[in-house]
């Protein structure tokens, strides 16, 4: 009989998270696949649980996977985890979970600590509806096309950042979005430092020109405006300059009409502002 392959969510930085199954299904494992064995190595100490451990990461899935599914299907049980969190959330073990699937052998999943869901929780935007974008390419070109296409979605927006590319990625943000929308930068999430800074991407683009990001990071990002969907959207066929122009023939400021010419569109003002004060 087929083992089973068992996803372990552990600990985001408070071990107290670990869960009473998590542990017993480590300690009762054949074998334990971790993305950086030196740090599972540290919570395993910590729980005091000494069981065979393997490395399984980005750069060795493809032999290392086949070795997994041997041993599965040897009926071996076989625990997946990642540094922290849950493993498959931009992290190893897609590839493995894809692989029991082709070769019949079951997979289930302890749950555990997501940072990205505990950031939403806490972000005090639209819970309702959201998606989970990951980490943006560290190509410039494919960051900014992965911004773009989702630069429309209404639904609240989750992504992964590492500090360092913190400052880069909120400028990108900016401009692809719009300084008007709302933003919450989720730190050092279940630590002593969690921290959540609520503000506009403007406000967090200025803050992080005179503070350097320290920590994991979440960003959360709110939707853009919905848009009320008419046959075809009416201003589809009218020009930015001719939208915005309409509006102040009927008596608001330019200002004014800026802002209600960006909210029918769905984009941002910044966007609207200067199309209309293009040459
Ligand atoms: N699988 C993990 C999960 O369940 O969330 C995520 C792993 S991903 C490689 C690492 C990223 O998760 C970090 O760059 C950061 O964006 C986020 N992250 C992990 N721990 C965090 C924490 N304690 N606070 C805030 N963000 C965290």
């Amino acid at each position: 009989m087929n083992g089973k392959l068992y996803l372990c969510a552990t600990p985001i930085g408070n071990l107290g998270d670990i869960s009473a199954r998590c542990l017993e299904v480590l300690n009762t494992a054949d074998l334990i696949a971790a993305e950086d064995t030196r740090r599972t190595i540290q919570l395993l100490n910590h729980f005091e649980i000494s069981k065979p451990l393997t490395s399984y990461h980005e750069h060795n899935r493809h032999e290392k996977g086949e070795y997994i599914i041997s041993l599965l299907k040897s009926g071996k049980n076989v625990v997946v985890v990642s540094d922290a969190g849950t493993p498959a959330i931009s992290d190893p073990g897609e590839d493995l979970v894809r692989l029991c699937a082709q070769n019949n052998v079951d997979v289930t999943s302890i749950p555990g600590p997501v940072a990205g869901i505990n950031a939403l929780i806490i972000s005090g935007l639209s819970t309702r509806r959201f998606a989970f974008e990951g980490f943006l390419s560290v190509n410039k070109r494919h960051r900014r096309e992965h911004l773009e296409s989702v630069k429309r979605d209404t639904h609240t927006l989750i992504f992964y950042e590492a500090p360092h590319k913190l400052k880069n990625t909120l400028s990108d943000m900016c401009r692809t979005f719009g300084g008007d929308r709302k933003i919450a930068l989720v730190r050092e999430l279940t630590k002593i430092h969690e921290e959540v800074k609520r503000c506009t991407l403007d406000e967090a683009v200025d803050f992080y020109s005179e503070n350097n990001p320290r920590g994991e990071y979440v960003i959360v990002i709110e939707g853009a405006p919905e848009i009320e969907e008419t046959d075809n959207n009416i201003w589809d066929n009218v020009s930015i300059k001719e939208h915005v122009d309409k509006y102040i023939a009927e008596g608001m400021t330019s200002k004014e009409a800026i802002k209600k010419s960006a909210l029918d569109r769905g984009v941002s003002k910044r966007e609207v502002y200067n199309e209309y004060h293009k040459e």
